[in-house]
């Protein structure tokens, strides 16, 4: 354990639940978690007003994980949510805080998946019920029981769930819980149908609420990208080579972020390091340094890490990943602009995330505006101009040293000046990209619009958009196909399980291999047209995760 997790430490979590959310890569507690953890902790009610990107789902499942009896074989914590996606993504959460503490199941229940195993693995003793209210309630047709031994409920984006027009399936659900449960309710707003919830079914609720001040921030030029999580990376990569910057600190929330993109970004030739809370305090100091002097030109960092940071040379904030609230947000964007100097910070919006635009907007009291991802031809125009400065300044005296040269190398080789220096340029920029045709297919257009969510009742939507299962896939480089295996972010998959495999298994260089697209409940992964079929018989008994990938050429249609 570092030092810095000492923020967790103190919050008075089960020791297992602590031990996992360090595994995690967390820091510190974010502003909602440190207010309602101990609230939820000492068993009371709570209204709390956070919305997605604040961390509230870990504000209350650390807690009430804390507070679950392993032994008991029944469920105990019930947590509601609007949709199906999020009642994933909050059972993965309990799911992956929970991974130290032996004996604890996790179900999620929502609509369009069959009946029979979710109610089968409620009755096998999972502790932890992670439900859409239509779905549970449907349940509780069959089981009126079902919910008899509930000791926590959980509303989460309650706001959300009044919207999509679940208010009567609440009332059936908390009728068939114990009145003597505890009852907390999250929602970004608290309108009047909100508040009349939480009187009628809350106990004497603590409020919890992250106080924004307003902030100001000048001399700082702040834009915005609408992207899909599993897109950061190359977002990233797109925006530095357009981007014209001095040095850059990128913000991201957990240690093996900081790893992960810092090894991305070096892989680019950038010189990028990781700053995070695991890395010694003299190692620390020597990133920092690096980066006054121009050794280093990146540093990817948590917001711990980052603490205190003062390097003038700094000309672009890019938020990777979102803040936890206004007041780090203008912190973090305040590492720019120093020293009198204007400053630009770029912030990476996933779609459930626009939300949390707009309170860094009201707090700020700014808009952030949208920019779009550049395109392939916005990227050349870069490299060119950036070719082109480096050369200019050699041309004035390159004649008077290297002319002579450049004459007997003609004549050696037999080739005009022109074909030599395009050989030389071919040489210089080392394989780089620099035709339309090239940067396009080297990267595949990422879409720019976010899709929209649709919500477990049909014909409705949501605010939220994160629909990782519809997105429309990306266009296919030449001479690749597109595979898909079942296994997804749900099976704790990440691309680099997937990647290791392939190289591994298939034997194939890292450059056969496109883009991995890790998605809920299954992966796409881009591979060589040419000898797929003997690749995926290679790969037949391939497991990840302990799982077969059982990988397939997919089909858009
Ligand atoms: P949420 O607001 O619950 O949707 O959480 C947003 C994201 O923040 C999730 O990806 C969490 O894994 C992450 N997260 C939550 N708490 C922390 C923390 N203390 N440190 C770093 N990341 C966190």
């Amino acid at each position: 354990m570092t030092q810095l997790s000492g923020g967790f430490a103190a919050l008075g979590l089960h020791p297992n639940i602590l031990a996992a959310v360090i595994a995690t890569g967390y820091e510190e507690p974010s502003a909602i978690q440190l207010q309602s953890i101990p609230v939820i902790l000492d068993g009371h009610d709570m209204i709390g007003q956070a919305q997605t990107g604040t961390g509230k789902t870990a504000a209350f499942a650390l807690p009430i994980l804390s507070r679950i009896d392993p032994a008991k074989r029944e469920p105990q914590a019930l947590i509601l949510a609007p949709t199906r996606e999020l009642a994933l993504q909050v059972a993965t959460a309990f799911e992956t805080y929970a991974k130290q503490m032996p004996g604890v199941n996790v179900v999620a229940v929502y609509g369009g998946a069959p009946m029979g195993p979710q109610l089968k693995a409620i009755r096998n003793g999972a502790q932890i019920v992670v439900a859409t209210p239509g779905r549970l309630v449907d349940h509780l047709r069959r089981d009126e029981k079902v919910l008899s031994t509930v000791q926590h409920l959980v509303l989460d984006e309650a706001d959300e769930m009044l919207k999509l027009g679940f208010m009567d399936d609440l009332e059936v659900i908390f009728k068939a819980m114990p009145e003597t449960r505890q009852s907390v309710l999250f929602s970004a707003t608290l309108p009047h149908s909100i508040r009349a919830i939480a009187e009628k079914h809350l106990r004497n609720p603590k409020h919890v609420k992250i106080e924004t001040k307003t902030q100001t921030v000048t001399a700082i030029e702040q834009a915005h990208l609408l992207v899909h999580a599993d897109q950061k990376h190359s977002a990233v990569l797109r925006l530095l080579e357009v981007e014209e910057f001095d040095a850059l600190i990128a913000f991201v929330r957990t240690k093996q972020a900081t790893l992960d993109l810092a090894a991305a970004l070096e892989a680019k030739g950038y010189k990028a390091a990781a700053l995070n809370g695991d890395i010694a305090q003299n190692q620390r100091e020597r990133v920092i340094d690096s980066l006054k002097d121009g050794r280093l030109d990146i540093v990817v960092a948590t917001d711990v890490a980052a603490r205190g940071l003062d390097v003038p040379r700094i000309t672009h904030v890019m938020n990777v990943d979102m803040p936890y609230d206004p007041e780090s947000y203008v912190h973090r964007i305040g590492r720019t602009g120093r020293a009198g100097r204007t400053g630009r910070a770029l912030l990476l919006v996933t779609p459930r995330e626009r939300r949390m635009l707009q309170v860094i907007e009201r707090v700020t009291g700014q808009k952030v505006a949208e920019v779009r991802l550049p395109d392939a031809a916005a990227v050349l125009t870069a490299r060119i101009k950036k070719l082109t400065s480096s050369l200019a300044p050699l041309v004035a005296d390159a004649e008077a040293t290297h002319g002579d040269l450049l004459d007997r190398l003609t004549a050696d080789i037999g080739c005009s000046p022109r074909a030599l220096a395009a050989a030389l340029l071919r040489k210089a920029t080392n394989g780089q990209a620099l035709t339309l045709a090239e940067v396009e297919r080297e990267q595949p257009l990422v879409p720019n619009s976010a899709p929209r969510e649709r919500s477990e009742r049909s014909g409705e939507r949501s605010e939220r958009g994160d629909v990782r299962e519809r997105r429309a896939p990306m266009p296919l480089a030449d001479g690749r196909a597109r595979c898909r295996t079942a296994l997804g972010a749900r099976d704790g998959i990440a691309a680099k399980n997937l990647l290791g495999a392939i190289l591994n298994e298939g034997g194939l260089a890292r450059e056969a291999i496109g883009r991995i697209q890790v998605r809920d409940s299954f992966s796409l992964v881009e591979l060589p047209e040419d000898g797929l079929e003997r690749l995926l018989t290679k790969l037949k008994d391939t497991r990840v995760a302990g799982k077969q990938l059982k990988l397939r050429r997919y089909r858009e249609d």
